[in-house]
């Protein structure tokens, strides 16, 4: 939901703005091109907090984990040699992945199709780690990031390297993380909310191995971005991270 009321930030007698929690959303004023970059591991929360984020301060939302999982989807799916950097690279730029942002949230297309259904499935999360570690696939999708931006100056970039590579001058940079065991255990809850099975043990390990992947690889590799906000979700629920975010937005934005 937007809530499209404007509260006017608690001023210091120096007129610096300060901190004040507060649970009234603000808009960030439609003339100001704003990025906001929100990295972190795979089981914080990230997605859906930086989705509702998005949208209570009326920017757009990017995905960017949605177009290394389509990446991955396409590589299984047309049955591209795994080794092949070359042949992934190539056999992913003429897919021309982009976003329909008519939709809400905006639709993962491939040759114009969507493929949201696809990307999530667990055969794709399986590679897309180590398929994310392809230094020529990272600077495609960099290019193709950084062109979105472009296309929509207000944005909320969450993924692994928004902060630290894509967009090292963005306005607000956040890092969120959480004990790998509390990630694993809203993984399983997740899981049995959609009636699947889940099997605590092996989600952490998947975590913990993502998380070596994910932060090991020479190119964009997870880092927390210079001049972050970091913020453990581990005891936090998601109203309570989303509301901390909003704060930052507002203290660190001048209006
Ligand atoms: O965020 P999500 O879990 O959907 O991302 C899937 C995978 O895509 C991550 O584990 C990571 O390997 C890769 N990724 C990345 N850089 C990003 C976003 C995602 O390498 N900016």
């Amino acid at each position: 939901m937007v809530h499209r009321a404007a509260t006017i930030p608690h001023l210091a007698p120096e007129g610096r703005t300060t901190l004040t929690p507060t649970h009234r959303a603000f808009i960030v004023p439609p003339d100001r091109p704003t990025i906001i970059t929100i990295d972190g591991p795979a089981g914080t929360g990230k997605s859906s907090v930086s989705r509702e984020l998005a949208s209570r301060i009326g920017l757009d939302f990017l995905d960017t984990g949605a177009m290394y999982r389509a990446a991955a989807a396409i590589v299984i799916d047309y049955g591209i040699d795994q080794t092949d950097d070359e042949a992934i690279v190539a056999k992913v730029a003429s897919a021309d992945l982009h976003f329909d942002w008519t939709a809400d949230p905006p639709t993962m297309l491939a040759w114009d199709t969507p493929i949201d259904h696809r990307i999530r499935d667990a055969d794709v999360t399986a590679i897309v780690s180590p398929l994310a570690g392809i230094g020529r696939l990272r600077e495609h999708m960099v290019r193709k990031q950084r062109i979105i931006a472009n296309q929509h100056p207000r944005l909320v970039s969450e993924g692994r390297d928004q902060g630290s590579i894509v967009f090292p001058d963005a306005d607000v940079k956040f890092y969120l993380d959480a004990d790998a065991r509390v990630r694993a255990g809203r993984r399983a809850d997740q899981l049995r909310a959609d009636g699947r099975p889940a099997d605590e043990a092996a989600l952490l390990a998947d975590i913990l191995e993502r998380d070596r992947s994910d932060s090991t690889r020479t190119d964009g590799p997870l880092v927390c971005p210079e001049g972050a906000v970091v913020i453990d979700t581990s005891h936090l629920t998601r109203e309570q991270v989303v509301q901390r975010l909003e704060d930052e937005v507002r203290v660190r934005i001048a209006l």
